[in-house]
């Protein structure tokens, strides 16, 4: 069995039957055990998330005894972080990040910021440093790539939101940005984690392609515990073995990071899908499940994209696509 998330302890001569109602009338499950006399029930991590007051309020029950969290600042983080005067999170309009995959010029950067600022579009992406599968691809035009989206960013009152790849950069994007992305394939980087949150920025963490949920928790307390004062966690697809979509979106991640943990949780239908004429309904399944938002790949010209050109959006059909998942409740 898994670690359990809860141990309750029957009392002596109190009726564990009871009791074992009493939890699964709540949605719990559990295994019994018989030690010294005394009934135990190991509360499954799976199960639904209860209050220990409320399990401690059953007729018959003794104690009960939480697991203690690997990611014990995670679970105190509020459902609703700031990123400068922006709310993102549970209850709050839906936070959209779009912009280009790479900066590819200051022009480039400047037009599509007055388009999405128009759209009423918060925050601007766009990568600077780039983490290219391929060391052939088109790595990013750096240091001068954070000055053109900044000032694209302060000229329409956008916000930034970028990718630090190395604890080395991390100053110079902090600097220049209001969020800083950790991207999939740095995600279990501690050292760029404790890095970025030393800046004291929000970090906006992305999934490790094949990280598991607690692995993706636990990269979160990293940032929190060096310093970060908020994560925003974005799912962005995992690998599976079916290459017909570039990565497979984790739509019951996305649900248990909003409704079990309670945490702020953006969904990257570009990276997820690959291609741009699936980013529509990912995007309203994610709103669906529970996201707080979205981070669209956008661009003016995707046929001449320096990269992921074939998943960007035209800002027009971006419009489309935040229309419709304003209808979406969540
Ligand atoms: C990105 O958002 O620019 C990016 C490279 O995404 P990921 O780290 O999810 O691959
Ligand atoms: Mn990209």
């Amino acid at each position: 069995m898994e670690e359990p998330n809860m141990i309750v302890t029957v009392g002596q001569n109190a009726d564990s039957k009871w009791v074992e109602q009493e939890l699964t009338a709540r949605g719990l499950w559990f295994d019994r055990f018989e030690r010294g006399g005394r009934v135990q029930l190991a509360i499954a991590p799976h199960s639904r998330q209860v209050d220990r007051d409320e399990l401690l309020h059953i007729r018959g029950v003794e104690t009960v005894v939480e697991r203690v969290s690997l990611h014990p600042l995670v679970d105190a983080q509020p459902a609703v972080v700031r990123v400068g005067d922006v709310e993102v999170g549970a209850g709050r309009p839906a936070a959209i990040i779009a912009g280009p995959c790479s900066v590819e010029s200051e022009a480039q950067i400047a037009s599509l910021a007055r388009v999405l600022a128009r759209m009423g579009v918060r925050f601007l992406r766009g990568g600077a440093f780039k983490p290219r599968s391929s060391p052939y691809a088109f790595q990013g035009h750096g240091r001068e790539a954070l000055m053109w989206m900044r000032r694209a960013a302060n000229e329409q009152g956008m916000k930034v939101v970028t990718e630090a790849m190395s604890a080395e950069e991390a100053v110079l994007v902090t600097e220049l940005a209001d969020m800083v992305q950790i991207g999939s394939r740095n995600m279990h980087n501690s050292a760029l984690l404790k890095a970025v949150a030393k800046q004291r920025r929000p970090v906006l963490l992305k999934r490790g392609m094949a990280a598991t949920i607690e692995e993706w928790l636990s990269a979160a307390e990293y940032a929190l515990l060096h310093g970060a004062p908020s994560v925003i966690f974005c799912e962005r697809g995992i690998r599976s073995f079916d290459p017909s979509t570039r990565n497979m979106l984790d739509i019951g991640a996305v649900a248990l990071l909003a409704h079990v943990h309670r945490q702020p949780v953006l969904v990257d239908p570009s990276h997820a899908a690959g291609r741009r004429d699936l980013i529509l309904s990912l995007s309203k399944a994610a709103i669906a499940a529970g996201a707080s938002g979205l981070m669209i790949e956008t661009h003016e010209d995707p046929g001449h994209a320096m990269s992921d050109g074939p998943q960007a959006l035209l800002p027009e059909d971006l419009a489309r696509v935040l229309e419709e998942v304003d209808h979406v409740g969540r």
